[in-house]
């Protein structure tokens, strides 16, 4: 038999949790599945500097941590399992967790993320944290006067490209076509660097590294075939992120992108009762503290609309 719950969140990164902290502070006892990955993307980061309160800085798993131990402190319910699918037609709302057990929630408050794409080389995984990065914004600090690379060629990779140009002594951009994908303005800012240096038609063959963390990497043309050596500490991957939203297709709105689409200024999706924060539904931002702001928002519209509703 299907268990019965006012407000379901699903995902566990700081949207899901700051929706577990206000949901379970309005009284929604909410009930929380972590995913696959339980704390999300910021359990792969090390250390977070610019998450507002924290002077000295915090390694991500500890933060996540303190999110979750705040959650729990008002007494949201949280456990390990993945949302497998879901069946939004009615009301209550079906989810199901690892294929098996079956909910029927009030609520639901979506926070799966998104998950940065990866090249799939070895280095990727054996460098991680230790000069292989996907976010800029987290890590680049780390990095200030020192050479780094960017790999990826659209909005993101420029961004990235130019915040590093800010601290590093060079940005090496590798590029995998003879053009870019950004917007122009975005390009031009680029190429206009005189710190960024773009390495069109290449792609990345190995990352280099020994026991301290990344070295270098070697680029090949595609074109001519010719391989490079770059010596560098950080390896930056910016080609985009997928947002976790398989489950939701055919139900939930969503953008070319797969984003979900919540209505301007909320959380709703095109489904009532049904509440989009974080990652999941942000292609722009994608911050820790942007997410925590929606997973408010999420929390607040959830405990209108289901007393709107007679629920609550
Ligand atoms: P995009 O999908 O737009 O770009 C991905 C880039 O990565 C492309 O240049 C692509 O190359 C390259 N790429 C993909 N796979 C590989 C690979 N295996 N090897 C090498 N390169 C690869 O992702 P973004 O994250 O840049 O942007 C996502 C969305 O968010 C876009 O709509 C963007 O406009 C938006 N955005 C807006 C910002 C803003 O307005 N300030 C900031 C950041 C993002 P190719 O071009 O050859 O396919």
């Amino acid at each position: 038999m299907a268990e019965k719950i006012k407000c379901l969140i699903i995902g566990s990164g700081p949207a899901g949790y700051t929706a577990a902290i206000y949901a379970s502070r309005a009284g929604l006892q909410p009930i929380m599945y972590q995913g696959g990955q339980p704390g999300g993307q910021l359990t792969t980061t090390t250390e977070v500097d610019n998450f507002p309160g924290y002077p000295k800085g915090v390694d991500g798993p500890t933060m996540m941590q303190d999110l979750e131990n705040q959650a729990k402190r008002f007494g949201t319910d949280v456990r390990f399992g993945l949302a497998t699918k879901v069946d939004f037609s009615s009301q209550p709302k079906k989810v199901w967790i690892d294929d098996q057990i079956e909910l029927e929630a009030d609520a639901v408050i979506i926070a799966t993320g998104a998950s940065a794409k990866w090249l799939g080389l070895e280095g990727e995984t054996t460098f991680n944290g230790l000069g292989v990065s996907a976010c800029a914004v987290c890590d680049g600090f780390f990095y200030r006067n020192q050479v780094v690379a960017v790999v990826g060629a659209g909005d993101t990779a420029a961004e990235e490209a130019s915040y590093l140009a800010n601290l590093c002594t060079e940005v090496h951009m590798i590029v995998r076509r003879n053009e870019m994908r950004a917007s122009l303005i975005m390009q031009e800012r680029v190429k206009n660097n005189p710190k960024i240096h773009i390495h069109w038609n290449s792609e990345t063959e190995e990352i280099l590294g020994d026991a301290n963390g990344v070295t270098g990497i070697r680029i090949k043309n595609r074109e001519n075939g010719a391989s490079e050596e770059i010596a560098l500490t950080g390896f930056f991957v910016a080609i985009g992120h997928q947002p976790n939203t398989s489950i939701f297709k055919d139900q939930l709105d969503m953008d070319a992108q797969e984003y979900l689409i919540t209505e301007k200024g909320s959380s709703r999706t095109n489904i009532p009762g049904v509440f989009a924060c974080g990652d999941v539904q942000d292609s722009i931002y994608r911050q820790a503290v942007t997410a925590a702001g929606s997973g408010c928002m999420a929390a607040l519209d959830a405990e209108r609309w289901l007393a709107a509703n007679h629920l609550h």
